[in-house]
């Protein structure tokens, strides 16, 4: 049975039930919190059920972590925030817990770690909260945070509730439809605290036209490609889209990507296009077939447009362009493909306001922050729910405590 404890309010003149910890959010980072300290505390969720986004990463699968995870894999504004959490769990302790309830998992070469069903992972979440003495309150939507007289009162959709330690696990925008809300950043700016600029990541990038055109005509297939966005260079698969470009590396290059800012496209890393087509000065054929040995020619002709000439016919400015398109084709992306499809929140609420041990609030007392809703970006590859585990286990250590 869960526990309440009751203080005596004086300013109000009645008895008032005071929980131990609030977590607001029933997502990655909440239930992990929620499962690793007995204190008893009350978990909020506006869904019907608790992680509804946790059950559909990773294709169904649950991307969870990373072998090779360091603080490398992280956007922050505070460069070295996340070290301390990183470095107090690791991947083999989510390991250990999925070993320990005989939850089958997969290791991929890059490190990459799996569950075999997402499903399991959330279920299993909610279990040790609710071992952990977890009071798991759904369609529960939490409205307000108002700090008074040393405690935190929380007004919800189903009435008020308060404490003397909040956790704000309400994670970023990323799918609206799984749940996304702002209100970690609204609560945030309500409270003082500073948010750095919010922006779509992990997505696709659009393209201006008439390069949207080509895209489209192109939409479904997909190659290995190197993608340069300011010092950043991505390498990996590229998926041609109907709005632009997509696929691993692509999203990965979008982590780094801000607005206003070029991007560097070789579609043909590992060839030199200059050096192959003056080489082959004299064939009568066109680029696109010389080249075909290295990208199907349907792609090379659609990108080429005008360029792909016979290479016997072709002026220097025209060698010099198809090279340039191929291997190094720069344009201005109009944006990304938005919040509704971007697997995450970039920027979020500012960490040098957090300690990095706790990821307690250093101005406001027993108010957390966990997860996705800070400014800590990871990389795709399981680096975003490591960074969930990662960052509610430092709070539950100091929560513990309490
Ligand atoms: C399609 C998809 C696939 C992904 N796959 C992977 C992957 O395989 N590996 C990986 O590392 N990362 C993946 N991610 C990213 C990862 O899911 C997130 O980074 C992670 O879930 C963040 O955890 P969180 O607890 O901070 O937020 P969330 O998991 O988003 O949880 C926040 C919770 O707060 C609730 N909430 C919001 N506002 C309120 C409110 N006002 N009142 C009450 N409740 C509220 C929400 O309903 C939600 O349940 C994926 C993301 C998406 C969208």
């Amino acid at each position: 049975m869960i526990l309440l404890y009751c203080i005596y309010n004086s300013m109000a003149n009645s008895a008032r039930f005071i929980w131990h910890s609030i977590i607001v959010g029933g997502g990655a980072s909440g239930l992990f919190c929620a499962s690793k300290y007995a204190a008893p505390k009350l978990l909020l969720e506006h869904n019907a059920r608790p992680g509804a986004k946790l059950a559909v990463t990773g294709g169904g699968k649950c991307n969870f972590s990373n072998l090779n995870v360091t603080e490398r894999d992280y956007v922050c504004q505070s460069k070295h925030f996340c070290h301390a959490a990183l470095a107090a769990f690791r991947p083999r302790d989510f390991i250990c817990i999925l070993e320990e309830e005989k939850i089958p998992f997969d290791t991929l070469q890059n490190g990459q770690l799996f569950a075999q069903n997402a499903r399991e992972i959330t279920q299993l979440l909610v279990r040790r909260a609710r071992t952990q003495n977890t009071d798991i309150r759904c369609k529960t939507e939490v409205l307000k945070i108002q700090k008074e007289n040393g405690l935190f009162r929380v007004t919800t959709s189903e009435g008020t509730f308060y404490t003397a330690n909040l956790v704000l696990a309400t994670g970023g925008l990323s799918y609206p439809d799984l749940g996304a809300t702002g209100f970690a950043f609204r609560t945030a700016q309500e409270l003082g605290l500073k948010v750095v600029p919010l922006r779509p990541a992990l997505a696709g990038l659009r393209a201006p036209d008439p390069l949207k055109t080509w895209c489209r005509q192109l939409a479904g297939n997909s190659i290995e490609a190197e993608i340069t966005v300011g010092k950043r260079i991505e390498k990996g698969s590229l998926l041609f889209t109907h709005e632009g470009f997509s696929g691993p590396a692509v999203l990965q290059a979008s982590l780094y990507w801000q607005e206003a800012m070029p991007v560097r496209i070789n579609f043909l890393p590992g060839t030199d296009v200059l050096a192959w087509l003056q080489k082959n000065k004299n064939n009568t054929a066109c680029f696109s077939k010389i080249l075909a040995e290295f990208l199907p020619a349907k792609i090379t002709k659609t990108l080429l447009q005008e360029n792909d000439v016979r290479a016997a016919d072709a002026k220097k400015e025209t060698l010099l362009a198809a090279a340039r398109r191929l291997n190094a084709l720069s344009f201005q992306p109009t944006g990304t493909s938005g919040y509704t499809r971007a697997e995450v929140t970039a920027g979020g609420v500012d960490t040098v306001q957090f300690s990095p041990a706790s990821m307690e609030c250093k101005s406001i007392a027993g108010l957390f922050y966990i997860g996705e809703a800070l400014d800590v970006t990871g990389r795709l590859g399981g680096y975003n729910l490591h960074w969930a585990w990662a960052s509610a286990a430092a709070a539950a250590r100091a929560l513990a405590r309490r």
